[in-house]
């Protein structure tokens, strides 16, 4: 994977905190640079999750990992590209065959349709190759922005886009990067204030944070590199047993 060096000046700037007011560009930009600095420092080996042999393989599993666990995925693709190891070979699959290998992924049907599909047109349009450009991609049967910017930042080290899966939404949306609920609109955000050469490792950055530190319902704001530069966006201040009458 491509993996960024945020510059230690960037991490040793001050910090900004913006809850209550407006923050100007250039103390976002400041703010920005400083919270890239120190995800990089935090997370060193943060890397995609997914197992994957080639473009191929993690563009089947990324499609597998909608609503789903990584864990999960990885126990499934070991079976599935040992006995489909190509996508003419996975095209040709049967789809029952395929729904049955996959069905512990959840929503199976649609994603061995997607899978199917997705193969097919590999084969017929790209000669059996993954495509290296976000247009190809996106066109492929169960391809949207997500999986195609996932396959060219993991697999290609192209940074085309930021890949905003549940976590990089959330937690990028806590940090005052953006207000948007919708992926698409969040990435169109976080384009514009997350320098492109830390794209690619941003997502994996924040979808370990969220693993770890900053999860959906209880963030540890108290252990978190990021605290005093985080406006914690939404985040309920946890109460306090001190505070509470007897
Ligand atoms: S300070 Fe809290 S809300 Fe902000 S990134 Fe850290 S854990 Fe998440």
């Amino acid at each position: 994977m491509n993996r960024s060096t945020p510059s230690k000046s960037a991490e040793s700037r001050p910090a900004t905190r913006t809850a209550g007011r407006r923050e100007s560009a250039a103390a976002r930009g400041q703010r920005t640079a400083a919270i890239v600095a120190r995800l990089g420092r935090a997370y060193p080996d943060a890397e995609c999750s997914l197992a994957f042999a080639n473009p191929f393989q993690l563009l089947v599993a990324t499609i597998l990992s909608a609503q789903c666990t990584d864990k999960r995925v990885n126990m499934v693709t070991g079976g599935l590209f040992s006995r489909w190891p190509t996508p003419a070979a996975l095209a040709a699959a049967r789809p029952a065959e395929l729904e049955a290998v996959i069905r512990s992924t959840g929503f199976y049907r649609a994603k061995a349709k997607n899978i199917l599909g997705c193969c097919r047109a590999l084969v017929d349009r790209h000669g059996g190759e993954v495509p290296d450009s976000l247009p190809d991609l996106v066109k492929l049967p169960g391809v949207g922005r997500k999986t195609a910017n996932v396959v060219l930042g993991t697999a290609f080290g192209r940074a085309e886009g930021v890949v905003v899966d549940t976590h990089v939404g959330r937690i990028s949306r806590r940090l005052g990067l953006t207000k948007q609920p919708d992926a698409v609109r969040a990435e169109r955000d976080l384009v514009t204030v997350i320098p492109r050469e830390h794209w690619i490792a941003y997502s994996h950055w924040l979808i370990d944070h969220g693993r770890a530190v900053c999860t959906a319902r209880a963030p540890k704001c108290e252990r978190c590199p990021l605290e005093d530069l985080c406006p914690k966006v939404g985040v309920k201040p946890k109460s306090r047993k001190k505070d509470r009458l007897p």
